[in-house]
């Protein structure tokens, strides 16, 4: 059996009826009492996008686009969803929402020079809103599962959880207080606003373990409480008739220095071919246009990446030998979706 798919003779109807109402019962139950970015009680939170609705629509189809399952081969969640469901978190108030993240949201923003510490402190703002808002409910929806039944390692996953939500909740401060102001809070390592609409869009946060040579950047196994994670930010925004992709992280994140060096050294078509197999190997944030569809079902090594966790395939399960001797798919090998040739 494969992670994520319907065991054989399961409606897969019914099944998927009862995991919407499952996950909704989690997202309401795991709802917050204050906005977590200004500390209102609120008893309505907005719904809030982690990718901006505006570059959504530049890639939908009937405002619709596919969602990362669908390569990932979790048949229990929709494959095809509205942009208005598309990657929306509810966690923040309405006002919050709508003042915060102006600058960023609005196309103008973005010209052919790398943006100013404010708009990068809102899309890493987001980032982490994000983040903390699935721990709360991964929270929530562990403790769930651990009340129906036995499961294994979850006091380790616990641990896990909090020391992911004591950092993120760090980093929110950090964000939060960068304004017009501050000056040099952000290293770009790579900015480009490329002259096509890609069919992709995503923006999220991900953590590099090793650099281009192999050194360790992030142990990420290691658990001890004074071990910070440093990450990395991608957005990849569609707009109208271009797309801005940009690579950032913050600067007291030192473990990178090495890493932008490195990177600053690649050809300008390797660093696309890098950001594009970054975002299927680390993360889960991403949309697509449905005008790609046989492009995901044909490409094998792109589905095997995007099952990658921690370098094992089949999201991390090893449920048979193939998962042991698991071979990691290779930047080179899949489709490079930033590249003009898939453009829409
Ligand atoms: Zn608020």
């Amino acid at each position: 059996m494969k992670v994520g798919k319907f065991p054989e003779g399961m409606d897969p109807i019914e099944a998927k009826k009862k995991v919407g109402v499952f996950l909704k019962s989690i997202q309401q139950d795991s709802k917050p009492e204050k906005c977590i970015l200004c500390g209102q009680n609120k008893t309505s939170f907005c719904n809030s996008h982690s990718v901006p609705r505006m570059c959504l629509k530049n890639i939908a189809v009937n405002g619709k686009v596919l969602q990362a399952n669908g390569l990932i081969g979790a048949d229990v969640i929709d494959v095809e969803k509205g942009i208005n469901n598309s990657g929306t978190f509810h966690f923040i108030c309405n006002e919050c929402d709508n003042k915060v993240f102006q600058d960023y949201e609005n196309p103008d923003t973005w010209t052919e020079v790398a943006p100013t510490d404010k708009v990068l402190a809102q899309i890493a703002l987001k980032d982490v809103l994000l983040m903390l808002s699935k721990r709360n409910m991964e929270t929530l929806l562990w403790q769930r599962a651990a009340e129906k039944g036995n499961i294994g390692g979850m006091d380790y996953m616990k641990m896990v959880q909090e020391l992911d939500i004591r950092d993120f909740t760090d980093e929110m401060e950090l964000y939060k207080g960068i304004t017009t102001d501050t000056k040099e809070q952000f290293k770009v390592i790579f900015y480009e606003k490329l002259t096509y609409v890609v069919p992709i869009a995503t923006q999220t946060t991900f953590v590099l373990d090793e650099d281009l040579e192999g050194n360790l950047i992030n142990d990420i196994y290691d658990t001890s409480k004074d071990v910070r994670i440093q990450s990395l930010h991608v957005s990849i925004l569609p707009l109208e008739d271009s797309t801005v992709v940009i690579l950032f992280y913050h600067r007291r994140d030192k473990n990178y220095r090495r890493f932008h060096h490195q990177f600053n050294c690649l050809s300008y078509d390797k660093k696309l071919e890098y950001i594009n197999y970054w975002i299927f190997k680390y993360t889960e944030n991403y949309f697509f246009s449905p005008t790609i569809k046989n492009i995901l079902d044909e490409d094998e090594k792109l589905q095997l990446l995007s099952q990658e966790n921690n370098g094992v395939g089949n999201l991390g399960y090893v449920l048979g030998p193939e998962d042991l001797f698991y071979e990691c798919v290779k930047s080179d090998e899949v489709t490079n979706l930033l590249t003009r040739q898939f453009s829409l």
